[in-house]
């Protein structure tokens, strides 16, 4: 087994395989794309051939219509499939429906890359799932011990103290969906009002089997009726908003904390934290460490002399 330096390497389009001419979420259109899930930053469109899952290639879908792909090839979870003589297989992420960590396998080396992934139950995802790889090429977004995400269900029960409507401001695919999930769970005296933008979202999420609970698509009049309404919308809308008037504004946000006021934020994170990351290292058992989107020091600090961490990005 040899680990080969140069798998996986960073070029102006992304994430590049140049073994087997293919990229990882390219930032660029290109000939070959493996997308491990359908958010804007990992998703672009115009690609000629993209590998995805199912429900990736319908979100890209409902975004770039027909500019999504020349051609999708769809490729379900644990279903090995080949590009260049390099096997790739979609593993649960865990992080939004569909989401994929991609494990290659060339010349008997396994090298996974996690895209986004995240370890808290999220009951509007498939949950996350363990392979053992040499190499493991993780984001890390969050890699650093001071960061530790509190738990998601005690910060939506926050809301249950607020009487008044409130206007929730949230990425509107994935972010959105696990929200109205959690708020019909653990604020169930709530209603939920969704923003028209959201709702085509939604409803990929219910066609493939993933209910939400309860929710509405907004009406103006509406929440002039009570004060039990929750209105989801995206961050365009939220920012446009400023002076709904009786309305306590939140954001959900995974960030902790930049310019908004921990009064004004449910911090919920569709990421890994520190232990998070130091648990994908114990499941995966790699004998290096790449990392990608963030900051690989604290984990190469960590690790010393027991495993090879590389700063990817
Ligand atoms: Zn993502
Ligand atoms: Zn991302």
């Amino acid at each position: 087994m040899t680990i080969l330096d140069d798998f996986i390497i960073i070029t102006s389009n992304g994430i590049y395989c140049k073994y087997a001419d293919f990229y990882l979420d390219p930032q660029q259109p290109v000939a070959n794309a493996v997308i491990s899930h359908a958010h804007a930053d990992h998703a672009v469109s115009g690609n000629k051939e993209v590998y995805c899952t199912q429900p990736t290639k319908e979100f890209m879908y409902l975004r770039y219509h027909r500019s999504a792909a020349q051609v999708f090839n769809i490729a379900g979870y644990h279903q090995p499939f080949n590009i260049g003589g390099v096997t790739l297989t979609f593993i649960p992420a865990g992080h939004m429906l569909g989401s994929a960590m991609i494990l290659m396998e060339y010349k008997g080396t396994k090298y996974l890359y996690t895209g986004d992934y995240k370890m808290q139950p999220d009951a509007t995802c498939e949950p996350i799932e363990w392979m053992k790889a040499d190499v493991l090429i993780t984001e890390s977004t969050f890699a650093d011990p001071d960061v530790i995400h509190p738990d998601p269900v005690g910060e939506i029960k926050k809301l249950n103290d607020i009487n008044s409507n409130i206007l929730l401001g949230a990425y509107g695919m994935g972010k959105s969906q696990r929200l109205i999930k959690l708020i019909n769970e653990y604020a169930p005296r709530k209603k939920v009002l969704v923003h028209h933008k959201i709702m085509p979202v939604n409803q990929i999420y219910e066609r493939l089997g993933f209910k939400l609970g309860g929710y509405q698509l907004y009406g103006r009049k509406l929440m002039k009726e009570q004060k039990e309404f929750v209105y989801l919308v995206p961050p365009f809308t939220f920012n446009s908003y400023i002076k709904a008037i009786g309305v306590k504004r939140l954001f959900a946000s995974g960030w902790n904390n930049l310019q908004v006021n921990r009064n004004d934020t449910l911090f919920i994170s569709d990421h890994v934290d520190w232990n998070d990351i130091l648990t994908a290292v114990q499941q995966v058992d790699p004998q290096q460490i790449w990392t990608l989107h963030g900051n690989g020091r604290h984990l190469k600090e960590h690790f010393g002399d027991n495993i090879v961490v590389k700063i990817l990005n």
